[in-house]
């Protein structure tokens, strides 16, 4: 089985274009122009001379000595968390705003749900001189106060979504409408593999850098391109379809896709999409994705803002119906013990959706001789609030306290 999008943005029978004729426009000119401007070699220069000298790219992928032994088999982590602005999601940015220029655009306007994507769209309008509207809903602004304040310290307007339960479906909302508004001036830039064919097929080959370069670092540390097993976790599926990407038509590499089960699958406070899902379209695309008998979007949950997302992209929602991909639901209380071992075995503090991806460790089988990349999608900074809370339950046996 061949795994990719076909010209019309389908995944097998997920994705395709399911827009309100009010932005067709928009959508038709990003589609008839992204591939063709991409394969430029002037796009190819810029975007690689930015991704090494501003993002910090290649990212090192690390042998994790401590785990690997813990484990019994050899780990890798592949170091997205030291990335420029603390995550996998810069590389899309710097992808999308150089599409923005080249498409004449002079006004930017994103979503985001915990702010890092925010923050990864105000940053490179901060570079490129480019003005920002970033939608985030109300009760993600009080929940997550120094992304808002990064944002606003970069020059963006942060513009407060405050219909339906004022997180990141409603901010999408809210930039859609935007979009609508603004069809000649503005690009949309989208954080994820989500969204209307071209953005998850654009989005995944912007972070598709990530499997491109574990290849070359697996080959150098290991003789071999390949690895056994590949880990991330999947929020709308960015970091994961980058660090699959190169691997999708290698069926022999394992690709394991980690969700949120919030405070357990079928407690009623879950984001796993992939086991509650049905078929159905959100924010433009056909996916799996959490709704009532009648449609109507149940709202997730998970401790991690930048999983609490009640779909999946398109791709995942393909290889995960089709088997190609092992879905792999963790706890919110599982990820939190994760997040505390993995800092004190690694002196790493993962961000808590990648804490997620280290929490399947203990939830699928391996043979000791196989190579596992873990993909570290985020640093932990954002999350230290939240670590904060937990931090007594979590002590070592002789801490001073
Ligand atoms: C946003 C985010 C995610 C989830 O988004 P994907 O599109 O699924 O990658 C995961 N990890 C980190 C650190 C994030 O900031």
């Amino acid at each position: 089985m061949q795994i990719s999008v076909d010209d019309r943005g389908y995944y097998g029978r997920f994705g395709g274009a399911y827009i309100p004729e009010m932005l067709y426009p928009n959508v038709e000119e990003l589609r008839d122009q992204y591939l063709s401007i991409i394969a430029t070699d002037d796009f190819q220069r810029d975007f690689h001379h930015l991704l090494r000298d501003y993002v910090g790219r290649p990212t090192p992928l690390y042998l994790a000595e401590r785990l690997s032994e813990h484990f019994g088999v050899t780990i890798y982590l592949k170091r997205e968390d030291l990335c420029h602005t603390g995550a996998h999601k810069i590389n899309n940015t710097i992808g999308q705003i150089l599409l923005a220029q080249r498409l004449g655009k002079k006004r930017i306007i994103a979503e985001t749900g915990a702010g890092q994507h925010g923050v990864a769209t105000a940053t490179v309008c901060a570079l490129m001189g480019l003005e920002c509207v970033v939608y985030m809903g109300s009760v993600d602004i009080q929940r997550q106060a120094p992304n808002v304040a990064r944002m606003r310290m970069l020059g963006a307007e942060v513009r407060p979504a405050t219909s339906g339960s004022q997180t990141l479906k409603d901010a999408t909302n809210e930039a859609i409408r935007d979009w609508i508004n603004n069809p000649v001036d503005t690009h949309y830039i989208i954080g994820s593999v989500v969204g209307p064919h071209p953005y998850p097929d654009m989005v995944a080959r912007f972070q598709s850098v990530i499997s491109a370069e574990m290849k070359t670092q697996l080959l150098e540390a290991t003789g071999k391109e390949d690895p056994q097993i590949i880990i991330a976790c999947v929020g709308g599926g960015s970091n994961a379809a980058g660090a699959y990407y190169h691997y999708l038509n290698q069926p022999e590499v394992r690709l394991i896709a980690v969700e949120a089960a919030g405070e357990g699958v079928h407690s009623g406070k879950s984001a796993a999409t992939s086991v509650l899902g049905t078929e159905g379209v959100i924010h433009g695309s056909r996916t799996l994705l959490m709704q009532t008998a009648d449609g109507q979007i149940v709202e997730p949950h998970s401790i991690s803002a930048g999983l609490d997302y009640p779909g999946i992209g398109p791709m995942h929602a393909h290889l995960i119906t089709t088997g190609r991909a092992e879905a792999v639901s963790i706890t919110d209380e599982d990820a939190m013990r994760s997040a505390f071992f993995v800092s004190r075995q690694e002196g790493i503090i993962p961000a808590l959706e990648t804490a997620h991806a280290f929490s399947a460790l203990d939830h699928i089988q391996y043979n000791s001789s196989d190579v596992i990349v873990i993909n570290l999608s985020g640093r932990g900074d954002k999350d230290l609030g939240t670590y904060i809370q937990h931090i007594d339950r979590f002590q070592p046996e002789n801490a001073i306290r």
